[in-house]
């Protein structure tokens, strides 16, 4: 199978601080693979990296077969990848609506209806300011209103993060909605649990490189490993 995305011997830098070291990966279509690691691994850079927001990089990145390696981030997600970054970025004097209409959309992409009929919830906030929103509202904001763009494939940086249990629960309920929609996702996660209940493959991230790569079938099996490489 041809992968959708095709990460080959990526090296990044901050500064003179070389942080990813020879990352190579893959995902294929309609794949959900997470990359885990301790704090500081290079799971975010890795997504800076292939967005293209991080610009001081080598190696080759391409997205259905094009080199995306040299293209800036707009260009990048004009070819079908989408970042939901950590820090989600609702802007809380918007309404849901108004935050949820902010991204561009793209021919193919979600309408707003579509969205709202997906995640009724939403429509209920519709006309709440982004303030008002809990943490899960807000993640699931920022996942979804990427959406318009029609993204093949989601960058999902710890979409857990801070979440109590049961949200955390239903943002992995979202993400297999966009999983049966066909989308691909490559996840950032230190929930080893979160991520082993939805990625059918994970990547171990230790000090900037590719450690060890661990399918869905190996995960029980590996469990004690897998905890030993996410333990500070
Ligand atoms: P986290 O969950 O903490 O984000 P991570 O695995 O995603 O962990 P990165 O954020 O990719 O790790 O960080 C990798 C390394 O790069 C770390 O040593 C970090 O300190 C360093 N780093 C990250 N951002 C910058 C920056 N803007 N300038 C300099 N160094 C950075």
């Amino acid at each position: 199978m041809t992968p959708l995305l095709s990460v080959q011997d990526l090296n990044a830098f901050y500064g003179q601080s070389h942080v990813l070291r020879g990352v190579t990966l893959h995902v294929n279509p309609g794949e959900v693979v997470s990359l885990i690691g301790r704090n500081g691994a290079g799971k975010t850079t890795t997504l800076k990296s292939v967005m293209g927001v991080l610009r001081s990089r080598t190696g080759q990145i391409t997205f259905g077969g094009q080199d995306i390696s040299r293209l800036p981030s707009n260009r990048v997600a004009a070819q079908g990848l989408a970042w939901v970054p950590e820090e989600r970025a609702i802007l809380s004097t918007l309404t849901v609506r108004e935050n949820l209409e902010l991204p561009p959309s793209r021919p193919g992409g979600w309408s707003t209806e579509r969205i709202y009929d997906a995640f009724p919830v939403l429509r209920e906030r519709g006309h709440h300011p982004g303030s008002k929103l809990s943490g899960g509202e807000q993640q699931m904001l920022a996942m979804v209103r990427v959406l318009r763009a029609g993204p093949k494939l989601l960058l999902l940086d710890e979409p857990s993060e801070g979440l109590a249990p049961v949200i955390v629960q239903r943002i992995g309920e979202i993400i297999d909605t966009l999983r049966q929609s066909g989308m691909a996702v490559l996840l950032v996660e230190q929930n080893l649990k979160f991520a082993s209940r939805l990625a059918d493959r994970h990547y171990v991230f230790v000090d900037g490189q590719i450690v060890d790569e661990v399918p869905r079938e190996q995960v029980e099996a590996r469990r004690e490993d897998l905890l030993r490489y996410l333990s500070v």
